[in-house]
């Protein structure tokens, strides 16, 4: 007789962990409304996707908020990528 076969262990599904409060800096010329963001565009149909950034990520991206001229405050900060999306890729109208 053949042994019984176990089923797969199956891991239990979990919610996923809620992100840390994000604490908005504020600094000379930075008061921030939300935290930095990201996204991809892509440069063949303008889909735009979000980037999923860790703290650090985010952390840098507020350090370059600094980084405004004088005059200027800096409210929001997004960081953009440009490519070509996978559909626009492998689609005919790759050139
Ligand atoms: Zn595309």
């Amino acid at each position: 007789m053949a042994p019984a076969r176990r089923a797969p262990k199956r891991t239990p599904r979990r919610a996923p962990a809620p992100r840390p409060a994000v604490v908005l800096p504020r600094g000379p010329g930075v008061d921030l409304a939300e935290a930095p963001h990201a996204h991809v565009v892509c440069r063949v149909c303008g889909r735009i996707q979000g980037v999923d950034l860790s703290e650090l990520d985010r952390h840098l991206l507020t350090e370059l908020a600094a980084l405004h001229p004088d005059g200027w405050t800096v409210e929001r900060v997004a960081f953009s990528l440009t490519g070509a999306c996978r559909r626009c890729r492998e689609g005919p109208l790759v050139r």
